[in-house]
């Protein structure tokens, strides 16, 4: 595939530490897609929006407490700066999604990213230490967005794992995107057992529909697999599957 002339999208972080980009996302399928300008990266540095000369980007809170907590005015000039700049194509994105990355934020879904990847540039805002001022939050607009129930000591691995995850979903990333459709999430469902040789491996046997090359039979051992799992391991998912599929056959 000739490489686009413009990024199909460009993932815009905002960081205390820019040499964390583009780190892991450097390697294997994002780091070829990003080297062959499938997806563009930028980093902005917080600290060079400080306005003193110590180039302080964050002070004690208000309140008392443990820590310290990233100053509005650094942060949302860093945030309005980024967001007035264009694309190299000339596009503004002003209207396309600005995620702080956040505990708090909303949970990361697979239906989210998938709206992630339509946008045309996403920018990425990342505190550190004990986070930011509330008011940057609110007069900035941003959305916050959380990976998951646990503290990260910053959010640039929260944006590391958000680009990872809609770099992937761009066309020419993966080599056959119809893997894409079938993975975990795709259809309310967790993904089913995989298997590849030995056929044999400690004793353990390849489930035989497997190897039978009857499609439709194997396609049928998959969503029942798919269901089983789903429904042992993730009440909530099932939950929704199961009274999606219920309206679906009273239809
Ligand atoms: N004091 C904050 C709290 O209790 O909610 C935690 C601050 S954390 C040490 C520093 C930064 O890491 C946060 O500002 C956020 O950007 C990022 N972060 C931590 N956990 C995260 C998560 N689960 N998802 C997304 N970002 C996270």
């Amino acid at each position: 595939m000739a490489a686009p002339s413009f990024p199909l999208w460009t993932a815009r972080v905002l960081t205390l530490f820019p040499d964390m980009f583009p780190g892991s996302l450097g390697q294997s399928l994002s780091g070829k897609a990003l080297k062959n300008g499938i997806w563009g990266l930028e980093t902005v540095d917080i600290r060079d929006f400080a306005r003193d000369k110590h180039r302080s980007v964050d002070d004690a809170p208000f309140g008392g407490g443990a820590g310290l907590v990233m100053r509005p005015d650094v942060l949302t000039d860093a945030i309005e700066a980024t967001v007035r700049r264009s694309l190299p194509d000339g596009t503004q994105v002003g209207d396309m999604p600005c995620l702080y990355l956040s505990p708090r934020g909303r949970l990361l879904t697979q239906a989210r990213v998938r709206e992630l990847a339509k946008a045309q540039c996403v920018t990425f805002v990342c505190g550190r230490y004990e986070g930011v001022d509330e008011r940057a939050l609110e007069s900035s607009g941003v959305e916050e967005v959380s990976i998951g129930d646990y503290v990260l000591s910053g959010g640039e691995p929260a944006a590391t794992v958000i680009i990872d995850s809609v770099v992937r979903l761009l066309l020419g990333v993966v080599g056959d995107p119809a893997t894409l459709d079938e993975e975990s999430f795709e259809e309310g469902l967790l993904e089913y057992p995989q298997y590849t040789r030995p056929r044999e491996w400690r004793d353990r046997e390849v489930p035989e529909v497997l190897l039978s090359g009857h499609h439709d039979r194997i396609k049928a051992w998959r969503r029942q697999q798919a269901e089983r799992i789903t429904e042992q391991r993730r009440p909530d998912l099932w939950s929704d599957y199961a009274s999606g599929k219920n309206k679906g056959s009273a239809d």
